[in-house]
């Protein structure tokens, strides 16, 4: 956690600050260890100060290192305020992205003499090139998520409801050490297919369907992310063709993820392959997402994003084919960008799997 503070008093200095809390649970989390839900973060260029509620002390204690951790009499904003107070503080940065209108007047009530200076994705900035530690939780995650993907293909057959296999994934994970599920597990069968973000539903996988199922384990705080798309039976001509472009999208979009491109290029490879071939209009989302404590994290392979690419960065590619009453393809994996190029985290086979 060290060298995640020392980036902090970084962006401290050059603010000109002499104080800064964290409010957001995730960046708490990256910058103290602690795995509780209530807690803000005080540092100083020379101290960290660590405040909880009654609940959770003795976990702080456990969890945390090198800080300072202050009992609270009543709620945790009255002891920030305070300790900022008996501080002497003077000029004071905050999340601006993270803490409430209400929970900014109240600050401004009570230590009106503090200039609070508002930051925009400081903790997440830094929290864009993941460290060791991270990419080998996210390694985790991502085996998890290809064990499940594995053990899930016995299971879909038609008959079988969207949701049965939605919890049989979520199951399996937990057992395989998962903490939880990344987020409501996709299977998205038939025309559902068409739905980028088709939630399992108590549909029934009919033969013939294409079946995007999309989802991740999270292992340690950090979120593996993975699309696959099955077929039910031998494919039919447009189904084996836009599988084809789609998976010859995400090829080359894999070739071109290296430090020092722009996102919006990565983006622009997969995109342009998918309009020569006559389904541009029908891949309605960006590329791919940065993950890591979060499941969507900056930056993105998006077309507006010109965010350079740089070693550390873990992103999903995530190419699209989406037809409404028909269905759709998806395939997506989650990448780890190394000094010329990228590792692909998940292992799953990319090639159209007939069940
Ligand atoms: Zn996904
Ligand atoms: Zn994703």
């Amino acid at each position: 956690m060290k060298h995640r503070i020392e980036a902090l008093r970084k962006i401290m200095q050059e603010n000109r600050l002499d104080g800064l809390f964290v409010t957001k649970q995730e960046n708490w989390q990256y910058l103290s260890g602690f795995t509780g839900t209530n807690a803000i973060l005080l540092f100083t260029l020379s101290d960290n100060y660590f405040i909880t509620d009654f609940r959770y002390l003795e976990q702080a204690q456990q969890e945390t290192e090198g800080f300072h951790i202050i009992k609270p009499r009543t709620v945790v904003e009255e002891a920030l305020a305070d300790q900022i107070t008996s501080l002497g503080l003077n000029r004071v940065g905050f999340e601006g992205d993270n803490l409430t209108y209400s929970q900014y007047a109240g600050y401004k009530e009570k230590i009106p003499g503090v200039e609070l200076i508002s930051l925009f994705q400081a903790v997440e900035k830094i929290r864009q090139i993941k460290d060791e530690q991270e990419i080998e939780d996210l390694r985790k995650a991502a085996s998890i998520t290809d064990q499940a993907f594995d053990y899930i293909l016995d299971f879909i057959r038609p008959g079988v409801r969207e949701s049965e296999i939605a919890l049989e994934i979520e199951y399996y994970m937990k057992k395989q050490g998962a903490q939880k599920s990344a987020f409501d597990i996709i299977v998205a069968s038939g025309p559902r297919a068409a739905l980028p973000h088709g939630v399992a539903t108590d549909k029934e996988l009919a033969a013939g369907e294409l079946v995007i199922l999309d989802f991740g384990a999270v292992f340690a705080g950090y979120h593996a992310d993975m699309t696959r798309t099955v077929v039910l039976g031998k494919p039919d001509a447009d189904q084996q063709k836009v599988y084809d472009i789609v998976l010859t999208a995400q090829k080359l979009a894999l070739e071109a993820v290296k430090p020092d491109v722009k996102c919006s290029q990565v983006d622009l490879v997969a995109r342009d392959f998918i309009t020569v071939n006559g389904y541009g209009a029908n891949f309605g989302h960006g590329l791919g997402h940065s993950v890591g404590l979060e499941i969507h994290e900056k930056p993105a392979f998006a077309p507006r994003d010109d965010t350079v690419v740089r070693q550390g960065m873990a992103m999903t590619v995530e190419p699209g084919i989406y037809l409404s009453n028909w269905g759709g393809v998806r395939i997506e994996d989650l990448v780890l960008v190394t000094g010329s190029g990228c590792e692909i985290l998940s292992r799953s086979p990319r090639e159209l799997i007939i069940l």
